[in-house]
């Protein structure tokens, strides 16, 4: 198992990197990993820049809810990083950012359909946005958990979007991806009707992909 110093430090990396990228800006967005029985997770409203490995909170992922050890409180999203974690034992890591085209398309409550065969990788044939909650809120990660089931990625109403990977470097990968499969999307309806991708085709895409765990809805 990686080291936790080196998993502490491995957060801040790509919260600086989402940062630097554009994918996110100032102190939004959050990022956690599993460390065996623990949750590593970026404490609240720290600039990515000022952050040290010992910033960074523990929680356990079972046991009591809400338990926290560390110099600073952890993100105010913890609820819906731990839950997902949960819920999700093949998840190691959570991003989420309020990447804009995300965030745009949250905004006017859209979901991302079958635009590209890239959506392969999310688990099924669309993203889904979850209902507005107030950021922090237990009914927001109710509405994200709900959003997230089957899939590796969601919107957020008003607020951003997430992405669980296997590990800090396949959720960041996926978060990026996200960003794109909603910039894509926003700017295809710029100049007409998206034609979607069909359910196999986008099947097709997964299997060639190898993607494990792949599932259609209905
Ligand atoms: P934190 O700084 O508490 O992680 O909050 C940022 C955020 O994105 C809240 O939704
Ligand atoms: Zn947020």
């Amino acid at each position: 198992m990686t080291d936790e110093t080196e998993i502490r430090a491995a957060i801040i990396a790509q919260c600086r990197a989402m940062n630097a990228s554009g994918l996110n800006q100032g102190t939004s967005g959050n990022i956690s990993a599993r460390h065996g029985e623990i949750m590593l997770i970026t404490p609240s409203a720290i600039p990515y820049d000022a952050m040290t490995p010992d910033m960074i909170a523990s929680m356990p992922i079972e046991g009591e809810y809400g338990a926290w050890e560390g110099p600073k409180k952890p993100s105010s999203e913890w609820r819906f990083h731990l839950d997902i974690l949960r819920a999700r034992p093949e998840v190691g890591a959570i991003v989420h950012t309020h990447s804009t085209y995300c965030t745009s398309l949250s905004i006017a409550r859209m979901g991302i359909p079958a635009v590209h065969y890239m959506i392969a990788h999310f688990g099924g044939p669309d993203i889904r946005c979850a209902d507005y909650a107030l950021y922090g809120s237990a009914e927001l990660s109710a509405q994200v958990l709900k959003a997230i089931e089957g899939r590796n990625g969601c919107l957020l109403a008003n607020h951003g979007m997430i992405a669980a990977g296997k590990n800090l470097a396949q959720a960041m990968w996926l978060a990026v991806e996200l960003e794109t499969l909603a910039r894509q999307y926003w700017h295809a309806l710029q100049i007409g009707k998206p034609v979607l991708l069909s359910d196999r085709e986008v099947r097709e895409a997964a299997e060639k992909f190898g993607v494990t765990g792949y599932g259609l809805e209905g």
